[in-house]
């Protein structure tokens, strides 16, 4: 089944991806008919790969796995996982003219990555965003400002922009730069919704609060989370997400995707973590072994994005951290949820026999009037630990810089039990740090030297 094959689909259909309409309502059916749906779409995306892969071929093969044994979805956890410096050009399945798009992945590690789009996968995108903003309560009546980059091969912006067309609201692209251009951007269109990292939303509020105006009274109601988590792992709301809400009077969504995953877990309007997409994606979530752990067990994110044409992957190893909600939700979405990443693997602190991710040290002073920004560096000790030290600048820049206050340690025991050493910083200092990479579309608050 290659992507020619598909050729008597005409522009419209692909991209309205009417193939995939017929799965709009999947998540509200009972969980045995999702698991027919979704072992008929792993079995094709197998099939697919499998004939169109020259990675995966020369994978299982090299590995002696006989195909015969992927019968079911269930097999799944026989095939070898893929890792993000494994991608190169052999993953691509597709002749040069199937391509529409190339993006490129953020390269949070060395250099970026290449990822080829067909049609078919630009209206998988587009899909994937509308029924996401939709389970955020979104609708057609909706303006909604994009504050994520549109260009310099960015697959988010395009995705977001494409979901809210193909949801027929307004689109507004702002950009992820310009706090100032942004605020009266959502005054200039009366925007509704804002799409875009926490930090930036809060960016943009503090710049309207400074020059006079109150976000609170925009028409801005919906804020769409991305790239940062914004609850803690019971699922409430960390401080500076908190502060959002009210800042804005809004409510805050999660949302969580990236460039490979190609789908994306939105919260549904019990903002209690992103429901899983069974039409587009199998999440599993796995342990140090690679061996899959119960639901409500945390874990490595391993995804196997159903559908993909262009460069498909199968059980893809995010690096991030989180869990399975079983509970059912009250929304009455049948689909099983995806908690907040709890952080990056590689980025798990052993301190004083605790594990902790150093987002969550930022997160629990974040949204405390008392301190302003800081970021977590972490050194190895020569017995194989981890030494943690937290650079805190604090609301009253004036505070001796010498003598680190109690209470930033207190706050920190009595949410993770431990506290780190804490070396007080200038609030120039911090920012600096914080947002030295200019590139980036996010600060960075973690500073790995182990
Ligand atoms: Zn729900």
């Amino acid at each position: 089944m290659n992507i020619k094959n598909n050729s008597h689909l005409n522009d419209t259909q692909l991209i309205n991806g009417f193939w995939y309409n017929e799965y709009a309502n999947l998540q509200y059916s009972d969980v045995k008919a999702i698991k027919v749906i979704q072992n008929k779409l792993f079995l094709e995306h197998f099939n697919y790969v499998i004939n169109n892969s020259p990675f995966y071929k020369n994978l299982y093969s090299s590995i002696g796995l006989d195909i015969d044994e992927i019968k079911t979805i269930d097999d799944i956890i026989k095939l070898p996982f893929t890792k993000k410096n494994d991608i190169n050009n052999d993953f691509i399945c597709v002749d040069q003219e199937a391509i529409v798009d190339l993006s490129l992945t953020s390269g949070t590690s060395g250099v970026p990555t290449i990822i080829p789009l067909t049609s078919k996968d630009l209206a998988r995108l587009a899909f994937n965003e509308e029924i996401a903003f939709k389970i955020a309560g979104v609708t057609s009546s909706d303006t909604m400002l994009i504050c994520a980059a549109i260009d310099k091969c960015f697959m988010a912006g395009i995705a977001y922009f494409l979901g809210g067309v193909k949801l027929n609201a307004r689109m507004v692209r702002a950009g992820s730069n310009d706090s100032a251009q942004s605020w009266e951007m959502i005054n200039f269109t009366d925007a509704t919704v804002i799409v875009g990292v926490p930090s930036l939303i809060y960016r943009i509020g503090q710049y309207a609060l400074k020059n006079g105006n109150d976000p609170a009274k925009s028409k801005v109601r919906k804020l769409i989370a991305i790239g940062e988590p914004i609850r803690n792992k019971d699922l409430n709301l960390i401080p500076v997400a908190a502060q959002l809400e009210k800042m804005w009077n809004a409510k805050i969504f999660s949302t969580y995707a990236s460039s490979e995953i190609a789908t994306t877990f939105c919260e549904c309007e019990q903002q209690q973590g992103g429901h899983v997409r069974p039409e587009l994606n199998v999440v599993e979530i796995v342990d140090g072994n690679g061996n899959n752990v119960e639901d409500g067990n945390v874990g490595e994110v391993v995804t196997t994005p159903l559908g993909v044409t262009g460069m498909p992957l199968i059980r893809f190893k995010t690096g991030d951290v989180s869990f399975i909600i079983k509970e059912k939700c009250e929304c009455g979405r049948k689909t099983k949820r995806l908690g907040p990443i709890l952080g990056r693997k590689n980025q798990m602190l052993k301190y004083k026999g605790t594990t902790i991710f150093p987002e969550s040290i930022i997160s629990i002073l974040e949204g405390e009037p008392r301190f302003h920004s800081g970021y977590v560096e972490a050194v190895k000790n020569n017995d194989g630990t981890d030494r943690v030290i937290l650079y805190a600048s604090l609301s009253d820049n004036d505070v001796n810089e010498d003598k680190e206050p109690d209470w930033i340690r207190e706050k920190l025991r009595a949410k993770i039990r431990v506290a780190p050493e804490v070396k007080i910083i200038s609030q120039n200092h911090a920012n600096n740090k914080i947002y030295q990479f200019d590139k980036k579309r996010k600060r960075q608050t973690f500073f790995d030297k182990r």
